[in-house]
């Protein structure tokens, strides 16, 4: 069929593809134990929702600015102040469906024929996709367990040429779940900024962190960082707010401009009933996400632990996000396995193919405890005959 070549040439999203599946099953009446979940299993907090009910009842229902409302950028603006001494004004903010509509925005804007975008792997599925339909190219970097699935500035030199126009940096990382020190940081600024390559940092799992407390920011290491950087966020995962659809992103002016002028013709504002939700959000206490996040830590010793018992899967403790990113390569082609798996004992997986990490397979712990020990169960009985 005619369709366009950039459409044509996407690959269809894994994660959502095995989600959408694991649930159909449980639909159908099957007890399925699904590792697959990319969102967090909590409710939206009650204030929030009944933020969003307000604002339907007062009659909050009409378009906002295509950006999002200046109050919610206003406390966008004072939480980058606040929580990672970032200055961005509310005009340097565009508020869109959820961050991966931020991401696809700002990659359109930045990204060209001919150019190639960098992307340290294992990657989450989405950000190869996205370049495709701007017509660059993605570049891989790939890491290792050995270096914790980090990329640093050596890695990062070998792969710029005179076609570097973009790095896409995301940390805590999906599928890994590493976290990036601002030490690591720095390097890996400092050569983006000698080369002058654009920096997408996508932070949206920054709440979820199980080793320190706070997650730092690329674009707060200085000045020359901060203008070569646009910083992407939301309250998808950090207040679990994922069916809500309210990213964002900020940076340098001048790109923020581009971002407004391609959103204005494209989506218009998200909704305003979850941007009331989302205003909401940033005035409450942390109280929920931190009882989340001791939650998910709690999960994800369970899972450490169940797993080590394992013969033949290793891991890398993730110190952020909610995916364990564990090495089945022993298994046999990830594909297959996680089918059978699924197949055989009513497990869900996502393989690591997606990611751009055959072999792997990312299990998330959001799922409450008793479901992941009934999980690793099945999931050691199937390995211990499947071996
Ligand atoms: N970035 C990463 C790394 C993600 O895993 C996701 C998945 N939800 C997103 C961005 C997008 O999140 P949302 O669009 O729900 O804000
Ligand atoms: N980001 C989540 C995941 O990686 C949700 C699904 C998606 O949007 O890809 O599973």
């Amino acid at each position: 069929m005619d369709i366009n070549r950039r459409i044509k040439s996407l690959v269809g999203s894994s994660t959502l593809a095995i989600t959408a599946r694991a649930k159909e099953l449980c639909a159908q009446g099957q007890d399925v134990v699904s590792f697959a979940g990319g969102e967090p299993d909590f409710d939206t907090p009650p204030e929030i929702k009944q933020a969003a009910i307000r604002a339907i009842e007062d009659g909050y229902t009409k378009y906002t600015p295509s950006v999002g409302s200046l109050e919610l950028r206003q406390l966008i603006s004072k939480k980058f102040a606040r929580e990672n001494n970032l200055a961005y004004t509310p005009e340097q903010i565009v508020v869109s469906c959820g961050a991966k509509h931020s991401l696809y925005n700002v990659i359109q804007v930045l990204a060209d024929d001919g150019d190639e975008v960098l992307i340290p792997s294992p990657y989450w599925v989405s950000y190869p996709e996205m370049v495709k339909v701007s017509g660059a190219t993605s570049r891989f970097i790939p890491t290792t367990a050995e270096s914790h699935f980090k990329i640093n500035a050596a890695m990062l030199k070998q792969h710029i040429t005179k076609q570097t126009k973009i790095l896409i940096l995301n940390s805590p990382s999906n599928p890994t779940g590493m976290v990036y020190s601002l030490e690591e940081l720095r390097p890996i600024a400092e050569l983006c900024v000698k080369n002058r390559i654009w920096i997408i940092s996508d932070e949206i799992y920054e709440k979820l962190i199980y080793e320190s407390s706070t997650c730092p920011s690329i674009a707060a290491l200085g000045p020359e960082a901060y203008a070569k950087t646009i910083t992407v966020n939301g309250f998808s995962k950090a207040f679990s707010m994922t069916g809500w659809r309210v990213g964002y992103c900020a940076g340098p002016q001048e790109i923020m401009d581009y971002v407004k002028k391609f959103q204005d013709h494209s989506t218009s504002n998200p909704s305003s009933i979850s941007q009331k939700a989302a205003l909401q959000a940033l005035s409450s206490s942390e109280e929920s996400i931190l009882a989340m996040r001791e939650e998910f830590k709690q999960r994800r010793d369970l899972l450490m632990s169940l797993m080590d018992k394992i013969p033949g899967i290793t891991y890398i403790k993730p110190e952020g996000a909610f995916y364990l990113f564990c090495d089945f390569s022993a298994l046999g082609d990830s594909q297959d396995v996680a089918r059978r798996i699924l197949n055989d004992v009513n497990v869900a997986l996502i393989p690591g193919d997606g990611f751009g990490a055959p072999g792997f397979m990312r299990l998330s712990f959001s799922t409450s405890k008793e479901r992941i020990q009934e999980g690793v169960k099945r999931l050691a009985g199937w390995i211990a005959k499947n071996r």
